[in-house]
């Protein structure tokens, strides 16, 4: 019996990734068997953080690191530490901070999701006074200059490819607080180059355990000794209700090594494989592109992106990417840009054989031998957006299946 079938779940094909909302990664035996083996014993987990911290330096080439519940986790942690310093009562006093050198600001052009819950509420948590900087398409050194001062605290940076080109590039944003001597935080929950940031100098940086590094829920904290030892001491106030457990801590040593001496070319060809069976699959439809894909620096998979011109397929990229993600076995996939006609597909955690699947559910839909409740060619219903599917789902939580 699987695990499925035990506690009457539906099974999922994961191609979108190891977004936390889908379980983040599939954990390998071995790192399994870590946490397995941790959980039958008692630890001291300062112990468990210090061997945490030796790992997470010989991966990031940073001063330090701790080991924290997850990245949002790690982002609200960051925050706290560049607020209080290593100082006691202040730690125990957050949210309230009765001192001056409280700002934290980011540009406006990157607020966006700390994962689902938005980034300046991560910062917020902590009583920092949160300033935007610049405007949503454009931020200029002199924006950057004028808002760092005596009371800044930190600076936050999200890393990621989805931003405005006019933004402030990191290694210029970096030097210009290193002007003021304002600490850089940095997301780099999907970064997957673990060695440029503490290269650049930021301060401190966040990376995520359980995706690429494909460990159970846990997030990093790397950066200055000085400023990790301060997130470790926030275990004593305000990160105590997002604390990370032995699981966790071990799980980031497991995967550390595990990422370390990974066989890259062999995932990727394994991965070229499946995405080849199902681009031959798929793109003999008329309207139908699929590119194979690897874009490097926030993503180690092979992706095919398919896109889905309407006018000839007569079904939408977004209709089809919906019915695959209600039918049993689910498919999800990276759906950002699914109301602009493109589908894309990670192939980190499909496992073999799952590519056909998505591929005959993409043949019925396509052939039209799978009727789409609800819809026609002649009755198309308004496209939702990600967040209004992802909020639906929240809300119809206890009422029934929200994706049925
Ligand atoms: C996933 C993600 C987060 C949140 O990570 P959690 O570990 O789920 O809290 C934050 N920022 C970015 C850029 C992410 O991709």
């Amino acid at each position: 019996m699987t695990i499925q079938e035990k506690y009457n779940l539906r099974k999922v094909i994961n191609a979108r990734g190891p977004a936390t909302i889908l379980g983040a990664s599939k954990v390998s035996d071995a790192v399994r068997q870590d946490i397995y083996d941790i959980l039958g014993e008692s630890v001291e987990t300062w112990e468990l953080q210090r061997r945490a911290n030796e790992a997470i330096v010989k991966l990031t080439g940073a001063e330090a690191g701790c080991v924290v519940g997850c990245c949002s986790a790690g982002m609200a942690i960051a925050t706290a530490a560049c607020l209080t310093g290593d100082n006691i009562s202040r730690i125990k006093a957050l949210p309230d901070v009765t001192w001056d050198k409280k700002k934290v600001l980011i540009q406006k052009g990157q607020v966006t999701g700390a994962g689902d819950c938005p980034v300046y509420q991560v910062i917020k948590i902590c009583g920092a006074q949160y300033i935007e900087i610049g405007e949503a398409l454009d931020c200029a050194t002199y924006h950057l200059r004028d808002a760092l001062d005596k009371d800044t605290a930190a600076a936050f940076f999200i890393m990621g490819d989805v931003f405005a080109p006019n933004l402030l590039p990191l290694d210029v944003f970096v030097s210009i607080c290193k002007e003021k001597d304002i600490p850089v935080i940095v997301d780099a929950a999907y970064l997957t180059d673990f060695r440029m940031l503490a290269k650049i100098g930021v301060d401190l940086a966040i990376y995520s355990g359980q995706k690429w590094l494909g460990g159970c829920t846990s997030g990093i904290v790397a950066g200055r000794k000085d400023l990790v030892h301060a997130c470790y001491l926030q275990e004593l106030g305000i990160g105590r209700p997002m604390k990370v457990g032995k699981e966790g801590m071990i799980s980031i040593i497991s995967t550390i090594n595990q990422w370390l001496n990974r066989d890259s070319k062999a995932i990727i060809y394994a991965q070229t494989k499946l995405a080849t069976n199902l681009k031959k699959c798929i793109e003999k439809f008329d309207g139908v592109t699929c590119k194979i894909e690897q874009q490097h620096l926030y993503s180690p998979s092979v992706r095919l992106d398919v896109d889905i011109d309407r006018t000839i397929t007569k079904i939408p990229a977004w209709v089809i990417n919906d019915e695959i993600g209600k039918l049993d076995p689910v498919v999800k996939t990276d759906d950002y840009y699914v109301n602009n006609g493109r589908i894309i597909f990670d192939f980190t955690l499909i496992s073999p054989g799952e590519e056909m699947i998505i591929a005959e559910y993409f043949e019925q839909l396509l052939s039209g031998q799978r009727a789409v409740e609800g819809y026609s060619s002649e009755n198309i219903p308004i496209p939702e957006t990600r967040q209004d599917v992802i909020h639906n789902i929240f809300e119809q939580w206890l009422d029934g299946n929200p994706r049925e």
